[in-house]
């Protein structure tokens, strides 16, 4: 049984809903003005069965709120020339919004090639040099990528304090952990980032008013780690002995944690969320430019 959880749940589920009903009365108002509608496409190639639950949930969210989308797959031997080939062509279609391009790729296709040869104002996941450089120098018309940027939304419906306090990013990829540490510096707070190197985790974790977990161990993060009251974002998707657990030992944090994600039902469906708000940011920057 799970002990009884003091800390208030920051309810990804609820938070995103909200998002995605905003998004759908957008959509809503351009197709009564008989608009061209945003267009999400997402490539996925190879097998990997995680990234294809991810892809049909991003697909299948796009379709509930009226977002056009696609989904090409390809298999696992597509060689480096014909997807870049793809991403030409998907570049080149006006309709087409929002590219994204679901990592990672099959070992043998050179990732930054790929995420570079993507349309900056396509870039709906951030991810471009370019689009990296932007939100490093902190400007708004950066797409930012999507699992912090729902990360800085669930924090913000809650309330959660930023300016001042001290935040601790466990985990420095260029999808989550770097880019989580720049939009929480971006909000004043006081920013440091931990990874597999790091000296005494558990004692620089304690410093962290909120700890940011996007690190890929099942549990790494208990008690011991978090500072009484503190908010706690478990960005981690593990499967251990068939269940999804995260980062966070939620059981035990919760006890000690002022705010806490759960898996699933956090980050999760804020990441998907925001991909669809992103895919509308660079839709009305396009018809902007129109
Ligand atoms: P990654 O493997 O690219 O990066 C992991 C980071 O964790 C690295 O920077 C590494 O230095 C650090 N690390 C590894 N072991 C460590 C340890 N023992 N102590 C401290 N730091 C350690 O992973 P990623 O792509 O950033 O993803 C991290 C996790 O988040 C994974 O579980 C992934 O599935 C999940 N994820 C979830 C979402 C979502 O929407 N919820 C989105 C993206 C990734």
């Amino acid at each position: 049984m799970t002990p009884s959880a003091t800390a208030t749940i920051l309810d990804g589920k609820l938070t995103s809903q909200n998002l995605l009903d905003s998004l759908s009365v957008e959509l809503g108002a351009l197709t009564a003005q008989g608009a061209p509608l945003p267009k999400l496409v997402v490539v996925l190639v190879g097998d990997d069965p995680a990234s294809q639950v991810y892809v049909n949930k991003k697909a299948k969210t796009a379709q509930k709120i009226g977002m056009l989308s696609q989904l090409l797959t390809y298999p696992q031997a597509t060689s480096q020339a014909e997807l870049l080939a793809v991403i030409a062509q998907l570049n080149q279609d006006a309709s087409v919004h929002g590219i994204l391009v679901q990592l990672p790729l099959p070992k043998h296709i050179n990732t930054l090639d790929v995420i570079t040869a993507i349309d900056p104002k396509k870039d709906v996941d951030g991810l471009h040099p370019l689009n990296m450089g932007l939100l490093m120098s902190g400007d708004p018309s950066a797409c930012k990528p999507c699992t912090p940027a729902g990360v800085m939304t669930l924090l913000n419906a809650y309330q959660v304090p930023l300016a001042g306090k001290n935040a601790v990013v466990l985990g420095r990829s260029n999808i989550v952990g770097k880019p989580m540490g720049l939009l929480l510096l971006q909000e004043n707070a006081t920013v440091t980032y931990c990874h597999s190197k790091t000296a005494d985790l558990p004692a620089v974790c304690r410093q962290a008013d909120i700890l940011v977990a996007a690190v890929g161990v099942p549990n790494l993060v208990t008690a011991d780690f978090i500072k009484p009251g503190a908010a706690v974002i478990d960005v981690g998707i593990n499967r251990l002995e068939g269940k999804l657990v995260g980062d966070v030992d939620f059981a035990s944090a919760a006890q000690k944690a002022g705010f806490i994600t759960p898996v699933p039902g956090g980050v999760g469906p804020m990441t998907i969320a925001t991909l669809m708000a992103n895919t509308l940011f660079l839709y009305r920057q396009a018809q902007s430019r129109h």
